[in-house]
């Protein structure tokens, strides 16, 4: 049983972990050390930048639907059997997770054409693809996060074969778990990135899964619920983002 001093040192007033130094602030979230040397606290931020942080800006509530939305997808997928960083919801912009040494590899699912793909093969937006695709992007905001292939992480030494054949079978798994969750919220999934990391040498699905992290079209309409509407200053940014809210935790 956790003795009473450790109680007190790890849990604050009110159930919540203690956060301790910050050691890591990006562009929409912030990470905090706590007490156990395991766990770590995300903080969700309203901020919001695109293009390489050259366009700035605010999206009321984006936090909490961010940390919401995370949380709620993260439980499903561990529900599926995907093992991911997440441990439990703090608060309406802070979760805890489990410490993960990020690889430093974004990548990338794509069910139907836009933004960064359509841009590079001079496609249009919107053409539903045969099977999904998936990318590894360089995270290396230095460098625009650029677009390699197996051969340069495996010959970098930035995963192995083992390690990229355990992230695109879990990349793939999710994006089917994904794809049906949101198409009986009448979403279509367009795309989305995922990042992942080691946990005591485990392979465990990180960061955030959101409307800032994936492209959301509502079906039909094909309607921008996402990020889309900040990158492109389409307006009614907020309003997207309680939406997809709304069909996500409704
Ligand atoms: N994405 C992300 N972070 C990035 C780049 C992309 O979360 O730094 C997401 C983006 O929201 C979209 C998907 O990854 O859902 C594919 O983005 P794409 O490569 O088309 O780049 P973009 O059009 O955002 O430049």
């Amino acid at each position: 049983m956790m003795s009473q001093k450790k109680c007190e040192s790890t849990i604050q007033k009110g159930g919540e972990m203690k956060k301790g130094e910050k050691i890591y602030e990006g562009k929409a979230k912030i990470v905090y050390k706590t007490d156990d040397p395991d766990l770590f606290i995300q903080y969700f931020k309203d901020d919001a930048t695109a293009f390489d942080a050259t366009k700035r800006g605010t999206i009321i509530g984006k936090g909490v639907v961010n940390n919401k939305v995370s949380a709620k997808l993260f439980e499903l997928l561990e529900s599926k059997g995907i093992p991911t960083h997440f441990v439990k919801l703090l608060s309406d912009r802070e979760m805890l997770m489990k410490r993960l040494k990020i690889m430093p590899i974004e990548v990338t699912v794509r069910n139907i054409t836009a933004g960064g793909m359509s841009k590079m093969l001079a496609i249009e937006e919107g053409i539903v693809l045969k099977e999904p695709v998936l990318e590894y992007h360089y995270k290396r905001d230095d460098l625009h996060d650029p677009l390699f292939n197996e051969y340069h992480i495996k010959a970098l030494g930035l995963a192995t074969d083992e390690e990229l054949d355990r992230v695109d079978t879990l990349s793939f798994e999710i994006n089917e778990i994904l794809k049906a969750f949101f198409s009986e919220r009448n979403l279509d999934l367009v795309d989305f990135k995922l990042e992942f990391g080691k946990h005591k040498e485990r392979i465990l699905l990180g960061d955030e899964i959101s409307p800032d992290t994936c492209r959301l079209w509502e079906k039909g309409t094909r309607k921008k619920l996402d990020k889309d509407r900040f990158r492109r200053d389409l307006g009614g940014i907020e309003e997207a983002y309680q939406e997809v809210y709304k069909r996500v935790m409704g």
